[in-house]
Formats: structure tokens, C-alpha cells, sequence
């Protein structure tokens, strides 16, 4: 069977693996300067023997191909490599070399994780038919993010099926994967609202336009948009974070408010629905009280869309490996993730991996200075990986493919 012998050598590698990951946890960079841990990633693949590597994709993306020479599906697997600007409290002995720079998020794990199973596939290719691109990202943290632009070169258009896990911090290590079908982390999107009043005296507000009073209305009627016009089943976030009107004199009626937030949604209808609502209640809601309105709305990162069928097939693959009890269904996330373009151009899944760790004296969260993982959930991630290519790359001996 491809997969014991795939997973034999994850297991022989291991070593290498933890140390990969240590060295690149020793040198994090942050979002779109990644430059030495490129380096490093295509140093590792040329020692494997890749010949086909792609770099500077979308501006910074690597993507190596393992190719059968037989005609079959092509999958892809991705990591994402870039760090965070958090600075290290975890006292390890390979913490972060660079201040204010960390791998709080887990890429380190990704990464060295995915180089593994590069390394192990090498030698197996002749066991296997179709292609394997694998797909190490830049800039997961910072919007427009590394996937957007890797997306747009074009060149996974020949991909069948993508495939991603991150590590999943919040309980110890169990070995165990955690999926979501359909929509599983949110659509993260920022806006501001300036509201163009006309200031005057405290006293006189016949002779002014109030935007402090116009604001407090609107923030109110944006509230709307998730209890009267979505659907109570369609999840939905709308948060004011900023409402701001004045320089700080009591008796002054200010010419201006401005009013931020976020929108958290899955069902890109909402999101187009929630974007449209906030215009169109700044715009009448000014014009009723005479002030203008001017709403600026940033689109973060689409929503995660996780093929049913492909999910499924993930959480049957790894049932069977390792146990029926050994996937549990994740509740929606509304976090944000940039996986989320691959899974609007190309089937696949997004899964999370068992990689919390009780060395400290608590479990500490994801983008905290004492965030760390358990890394066995490299060898987790990497026989997930391993189990979806023995379902769709096995050559069948004697079959024409
Ligand atoms: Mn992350």
C-alpha cells in the first residue's frame, strides 16, 4: 500500500521535520518579506530533488510539482509560512531570534509539515499516477494575502482538488483532525462611515446640522441589517467599534462623526446584502436629517467554503486509518482565512489538526506571545495528506489508467 509506505517515512523523517520547523520558528518574517524562509523552503525542495519550482508566484508563493509521468488527477497542498508581528514569551529553546516577530500562528508547523511530505513523496513517485502541487504561501496574515495572488497566476488552474489544515491550538494534542462542510470561517470585512454635518453653537442647534445625533441614529438602524433584513439562520456580525464627533468642547456642535466597524459573514448573499444596507441606510439616514453620508467598505478574506463531498471523504479516509472516533465536526469559526480563494476556484477542504500543548502552565491562543504547539500534529496534518493521496494517485497494477 502507497500509504504505509508514505507514512514510514513521515515517521523516519520526523526528526528533520521538528527541526525544520525549529529553525523556521527561530527565524519568522512577517507578511510579504519572507525572504529567507523562502529561501530555506526552496533549498529543502532542491535537496529533495524537485526540478520544478515555481517562485515569486503572486509575489511570493513557491509551488513545487511532483509529477508521475502518468496520466491521473492533480492535487494540491498548501502551507502558509509568514509570521506574525507578536513578540515571543515562550522562554523555548529555539524561540523567536527576531524581536517583535513570532510564528504565533502555527505556519511553522504548516510548512515544515508539507516539506516532509515533499520529501517523502520523491522516491514514491513511480507509485503513483497524476501530479502533486505543493503549495507554500506567503502572507496569510495581512490582507490581500499570499493565496489571492497565487490564485490569479493561473497556475492551479490544473488542479482537481486543493487541500489545507491549520493547527488547532485551543485543547492538548489528541491526534485527532477537526473538519466543517459548507461554509466554516467567515468573511471578515471592515467599514467607516463619515457623516458631513454643519457645526455650531451648543446652544443654537436650529443654526447646525448635528452628525453626533444623525450617528447615534444610524448606528442603531445598522443593527437592522442582522434582526430584520437576513435570514434568522444566515449567520451574520455587525459590530461598531468606533463612533467618534467633537474635539472635546461640550458647548461646540462638530461638522463631522465618523463611525467604524466590522461584518462578519458566510453566505457571500449576506455579505453583498450587508455591504448594500450600510450604503443605503447611511445615504437616506443622512439625507433625512439634511447631512451627507460617505461609507467606505474594505472586503477582507471570502468566506471558507469546505466542499461537502470532499470533507467527507477527509473525515472517512481518516476514520478509517485511525479510528471512528478520531474526527470531530468543528462549529463555524468566524475568524477569517486567505484558503478561502483556492476553495472558490477548486474543490477541496480546509481541516484544522489536533496541536494544543500543556508544556507551559496553561494552553495559550493562537497570535499570543505564548502560543505554542505540539508537533506531532506535523505527522497529523501529513498522513491526512497522505490518505488522499492513496485514494486518488494509486496506480492500480495492471489497469490501464
Ligand atoms: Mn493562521
Amino acid at each position: 500500500m502507497l500509504y504505509e509506505k508514505i507514512e514510514a517515512m513521515l515517521e523516519s523523517q520526523f526528526e528533520e521535520t521538528v527541526a525544520n520547523r525549529r529553525y523556521l520558528h527561530q527565524h519568522p518574517e512577517l507578511s510579504f518579506q519572507e525572504k529567507n524562509t523562502k529561501k530555506f523552503i526552496k533549498d529543502k525542495l532542491l535537496s529533495y530533488g524537485y526540478t520544478s519550482i515555481k517562485e515569486e508566484v503572486g509575489g511570493g508563493g513557491i509551488l513545487a510539482t511532483l509529477d508521475s509521468g502518468e496520466p491521473g488527477p492533480v492535487l494540491g497542498f498548501r502551507a502558509d509560512f509568514d509570521g506574525l508581528a507578536v513578540q515571543e514569551e515562550t522562554n523555548l529553546s529555539f524561540q523567536s531570534t527576531q524581536a517583535g516577530v513570532m510564528h504565533a500562528c502555527g505556519h511553522d508547523a504548516h510548512t515544515a509539515g508539507l516539506l516532509s511530505l515533499a520529501k517523502a513523496m520523491m522516491p514514491l513517485r513511480k507509485e503513483m499516477c497524476g501530479k502533486i502541487i505543493f503549495i507554500f504561501q506567503h502572507a496569510e496574515e495581512e490582507p490581500p494575502g499570499g493565496a489571492k495572488s497565487i490564485v490569479e497566476s493561473g497556475l492551479l488552474d490544473e488542479l482537481d482538488a486543493v487541500y489545507g489544515w491549520h493547527v488547532q491550538g485551543d485543547d492538548p494534542y489528541n491526534g485527532k483532525i477537526y473538519t466543517h462542510k459548507g461554509y466554516a470561517m467567515a468573511a471578515a470585512d471592515a467599514f467607516s462611515i463619515k457623516i458631513q454635518g454643519k457645526g455650531g453653537h451648543g446652544a443654537s442647534p436650529h443654526t447646525s446640522i448635528d452628525p453626533a445625533v444623525i450617528g447615534a441614529y444610524l448606528i442603531q438602524q445598522l443593527q437592522t441589517l442582522v434582526s430584520r433584513r437576513k435570514d434568522p439562520i444566515d449567520p451574520a456580525v455587525l459590530t461598531v467599534a468606533t463612533f467618534k464627533a467633537g474635539e472635546g468642547a461640550h458647548n461646540v456642535i462638530s461638522d463631522q462623526a465618523t463611525i467604524s466597524g466590522t461584518v462578519r459573514t458566510l453566505d457571500p448573499k449576506v455579505q453583498d446584502m450587508m455591504e448594500q444596507g450600510i450604503k443605503d441606510l447611511t445615504e437616506h439616514v443622512c439625507k433625512a436629517h439634511q447631512a451627507t453620508g460617505e461609507v467606505v467598505y474594505e472586503r477582507g478574506y471570502p468566506s471558507v467554503y469546505n466542499d461537502p463531498e470532499e470533507t467527507a471523504l477527509v473525515e472517512q479516509l481518516f476514520k478509517e486509518k485511525f479510528g471512528q472516533n478520531m474526527v470531530s465536526e468543528l462549529p463555524v469559526i468566524m475568524g477569517g482565512e486567505d484558503f478561502a480563494y483556492y476553495l472558490k476556484k477548486k474543490s477541496g477542504t480546509f481541516f484544522f489538526v489536533s496541536g494544543g500543548t500543556l508544556e507551559q502552565e496553561e494552553l495559550f491562543p493562537h497570535h499570543h506571545g505564548k502560543f505554542s504547539l505540539d508537533e506531532r500534529s506535523m505527522l497529523t496534518g501529513a498522513k491526512a495528506f497522505a490518505l488522499l493521496i492513496n485514494h486518488y494517485l494509486v496506480t492500480k497494477v495492471g489497469e490501464s489508467v
